[in-house]
This record gives C-alpha cells, sequence and structure tokens, in this order.
C-alpha cells in the first residue's frame, strides 16, 4: 500500500484533534569534512533542527567553522571508524560479537574525546552506531564510556539508557541504494504516526533519516518537500535531539 501527501497530512489532522503535535527529528549520518553536498543539505535545512551524525576518526575540524552560528545543529557520534569487523552472513558492525568490550570501550572513548575537541558544546554523547547495529553485549559500554543516549533506526529499545531513533529513510538500501518512492515513504510515515497515536505515544519522536553524500536526486527533493511539510504543520513540532534528550530526563 502507498500512502500521499494527503494521507499525511489527514493523520497529522487526527493528532490536532486529540489536542497533540506529532514529534519528529532529523538525523544525517556519515559526515567526515565540508563538500557540495554538505552544503546543500545546510541549505535545504533553513532552520530546522538537525543531528549530523560524524564519523570521529574521518572528522576535519572545518566542520566546526561551518556550523558554529547554528545553535540548532548538533553533532553526535558515528561509530569510530565506520569499519566493519564481522564476516559474512553476519550483518555489518562496527560494534559486532567479534570485539570486544575493551575494544568497543577504547574506540567509543576516543571518537568521543575527538568530538569533543572539535566541537566543544556542539557535540553531545550520543552514539549512532554505524549500519545502526550495536550488539547486546556491548550496550553496558555505552553508559560506562558516558553516553546518554542510543540512536538506531527502527523500534529497537535498551533500558540502561535513552533510546532515541529513527523511523523514516528515504534510501532503498536492500534493493539499488536509489530513492525509495513517496508513495512507500509516506505509508511508513502514516503508519509510524498512527501505531504510537494508537498507544498513545504522543511525546514519542518519529526520526528521519538521511544521508547527504548518498541521495540521488529525486532523495534531495523529497527530503525538501518533507521537511517543508512539517515546518508549516501546525500539528507538528520539530525539536533537536538536545531538547528531546532535556525533555525525557525531565520526564524521568
Ligand atoms: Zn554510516
Amino acid at each position: 500500500m502507498k500512502a500521499d501527501w494527503f494521507d499525511l497530512e489527514m493523520e497529522f489532522e487526527k493528532w490536532g484533534q486529540a489536542g497533540n503535535q506529532a514529534c519528529f527529528w532529523w538525523r544525517d549520518d556519515d559526515l567526515e569534512a565540508p563538500g557540495p553536498r554538505f552544503e546543500r543539505l545546510l541549505e535545504l535545512r533553513r532552520d530546522a533542527p538537525l543531528s549530523l551524525a560524524v564519523i570521529p576518526k574521518m572528522a576535519k575540524p572545518q566542520i566546526a567553522e561551518n556550523i558554529k552560528a547554528y545553535e540548532e545543529i548538533d553533532i553526535i557520534q558515528h561509530g569510530f571508524s565506520h569499519r566493519n569487523y564481522e564476516t559474512a552472513p553476519s550483518k555489518k558492525s562496527e560494534f559486532g560479537i567479534n570485539r570486544t568490550c575493551a575494544q568497543v570501550n577504547r574506540d567509543l572513548s576516543i571518537g568521543k574525546e575527538i568530538l569533543s575537541d572539535i566541537f566543544g558544546k556542539q557535540f553531545l554523547s550520543v552514539l549512532a552506531p554505524p549500519w545502526n547495529r550495536i550488539a547486546m553485549v556491548h550496550s553496558r559500554c555505552l553508559v560506562d564510556s558516558g553516553f546518554h543516549a542510543l540512536s538506531r533506526y527502527g523500534n529497537h529499545e535498551l533500558d540502561c539508557l535513552q533510546n532515541i531513533n529513527t523511523h523514516i529513510d528515504p534510501i532503498s538500501w536492500k534493493k539499488n541504494r536509489a530513492f525509495t518512492g513517496a508513495g512507500i515513504i509516506l505509508e511508513n510515515t502514516v503508519r509510524t504516526l498512527k501505531t504510537k497515536r494508537i498507544n498513545a505515544e504522543y511525546s514519542s519522536p518519529t526520526g528521519l533519516l538521511t544521508h547527504h553524500k548518498q541521495m540521488d536526486e529525486d532523495s534531495w527533493k523529497f527530503i525538501d518537500q518533507f521537511i517543508r511539510a512539517l515546518q508549516s504543520n501546525p500539528h507538528v513540532t520539530l525539536k533537536s535531539i538536545r531538547e528531546i534528550i532535556r525533555l525525557k530526563s525531565q520526564n524521568d
């Protein structure tokens, strides 16, 4: 089944009728250095809050210059080197079962130090693991290394820290790494929102996940339209991950 922009508006109406606002946040992955695609992302964003998941080992300090004027941009940690340590048929992961806890701890700590040196207060101790994966056995490392939150794709939840996940991804990774198509993405968005509404999870944020280095022209166009649709709707609020973490810790 496919949905269209009208279906999305209708779902937002239902949130409005119940006196609620649907909360969204936005994460973009794999940032290493500034470049034309990164500039396009910043331009497209206008004033929307954005979390940039940076790969510490490759992070170029020039990024900090490009974003320091924008307090609605946060930097979060995208693994350490974005290297896959698993072997097929296991799924790709930097922090999978082939690594020891000591290795994972070391990577997380060094990565955190690098990003904190480059970005100062714009960096938040949040891990978005590469390929959205971290083995259960390593989850304790996150707490030991001082992380406040973990961000993956889907509805994974760990008890030991905040989970701020993403749900909407315009790229079809399994098929051809091209744009999935508006109908499928909008259907996924409407379904995600409907589930939250039915379960009365009104404050649970829905995450948009983008990859500026990978997106094709259709993906860029869709993201532009999607962000505009969120920004112009009175029943939607776009929040920064910093704000979401603050609100969640107040409610705990
Ligand atoms: Zn990545």
